[in-house]
């Protein structure tokens, strides 16, 4: 298949780029390099040391494996772009990333509300326009988030809910009660995408997708050049992934609140699966086809707790702490999720297994040089008052 990944230098789109082209799809990577940008102006970075989008991709260009990438660097804001890189590669399918995706930086000003909302929503309106001068059939798959449903008191469907009222009935979009202004963003995506099945016959997959964890893929272990980004500061690390970086480096284990929040996750491997499944089975034209993708659900203080055991086992003595949450959401709810349309498609999860958690713990301790200690322990933005004076020292 001819596929466009947009996002292609970020934690998820840098091995999915990786992982389709090892299977033999010519893959056009786009990425404007916004989220090395977003680094920079924070003062975080990865843990790990990454080469560049284009050093990347020579890498594995140069290693002779499955096909070679091809690299656009550009905008997805910017029309022309999507355009002309639509029609030059003329894909199958679009697998979309390309959006600033965390709800901490979201929430720092009004400002960064304003540009997380714009970035994500306008680039993923160019492309849908792009679709339709370009080609109509393409199936576009898009990462939405768990985040967008909030966590209601009752069963979360996969996309839809039937509900009957006044003695009608009828199957509408599961109503979103999203987390932040980035989540807030992805529903706006949704709600367009749905619109072009609807009007443009488009044929859509949003993968709600849970907190993905882990850093090695079958490709990104190739070379170290191939590596993908592990962020641990409070702002780009996500809860698994930051848990194991604090108990591993002897920080205590910071969970927010009182810990009772639940949410879907799934390691990487997965992440790299059920995308492959969603372009390997494409919507008919016409369908918006919602997949809630992540493969376990767990509250933080259960995620805490299973790296502390883990970290335990190897000699160390792990704390777990809770602090005030910075967040606003429910730190004690019902949550209860389906997601067995990518299980019905053939997906074999692998579930979180002390093994994992061990390589994890590995390939920290290797990295432990690059850690901020600051921005491992301190939350630098709250939901009530937005980026505090560490994140702006460190800006
Ligand atoms: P990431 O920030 O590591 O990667 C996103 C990439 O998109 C970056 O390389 C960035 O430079 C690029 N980008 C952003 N705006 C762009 C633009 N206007 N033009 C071109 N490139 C642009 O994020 P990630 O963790 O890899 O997440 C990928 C997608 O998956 C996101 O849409 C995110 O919302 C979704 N998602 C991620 C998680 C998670 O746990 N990481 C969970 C749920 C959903």
């Amino acid at each position: 298949m001819r596929i466009i990944v947009y996002g292609a230098d970020g934690y998820i789109g840098w091995p999915m780029a990786l992982h389709l082209a090892a299977q033999g799809h010519d893959v056009l990577a786009i990425d404007n390099g916004a989220r090395r940008r977003w680094d920079a102006e924070g003062g975080t970075r990865p843990l790990n040391e990454i080469a560049s989008f284009t050093e990347r991709v020579e890498t594995w260009n140069a290693l002779g494996k499955g096909a070679p990438i091809r690299i656009a660097e550009g905008d997805i804001c910017d029309y022309d772009f999507v355009l002309e890189t639509m029609r030059a590669h003329d894909p199958e399918a679009l697998v979309h990333f390309g959006e600033q995706r965390s709800a901490p930086y979201s929430m720092i000003s009004r400002d960064h509300a304003v540009r997380t909302q714009v970035n994500n929503i306008v680039g993923n309106l160019n492309i849908l326009f792009a679709m339709r001068e370009v080609n109509p059939e393409i199936h576009l798959v898009k990462l939405g988030s768990m985040g967008e449903y909030g966590t209601p008191n009752i069963d979360i469907e996969e996309g839809y809910l039937t509900i009957t009222h006044n003695g009608r009935s009828d199957t509408l979009p599961y109503p979103k009660l999203p987390h932040s202004f980035y989540h807030l963003s992805k529903v706006a995506d949704s709600y367009n995408i749905h619109f072009t099945t609807r009007v443009w016959n488009f044929r859509a997959t949003d993968l709600n997708q849970g907190v993905v964890y882990g850093v090695a893929t079958d490709e990104t272990v190739l070379d170290p050049r191939l590596a993908t980004r592990f962020d641990y500061d409070s702002v780009w690390g996500t809860a698994l992934n930051r848990f194991v970086i604090q108990g591993s480096l002897g920080y205590p284990i910071t969970v927010y609140g009182r810990g009772g929040q639940t949410r879907g996750y799934l390691d990487i491997r997965d992440t790299m699966a059920c995308i492959t499944l969603a372009l390997e089975h494409p919507a008919a034209p016409g369908e918006f086809r919602v997949f809630n993708q992540f493969t376990e659900q767990f509250t933080l203080n259960e995620l805490a707790e299973t790296v502390a055991g883990v970290l335990g086992r190897r000699g160390l003595e792990p704390t777990i702490v809770h602090l005030d949450n910075p967040r606003i959401e429910k730190e004690e709810h019902y949550y209860n999720a389906r997601h067995s349309a990518l299980l019905d498609l053939g997906l074999q999860p692998h579930y979180l297994a002390d093994t994992l958690i061990d390589s994890l713990v590995d390939f920290v301790q290797a990295n432990a040089a690059n850690v901020d200690p600051e921005l491992l322990e301190t939350p630098t933005v709250t939901w009530r008052e937005g980026a505090n004076e560490v994140w702006y020292r460190h800006a």
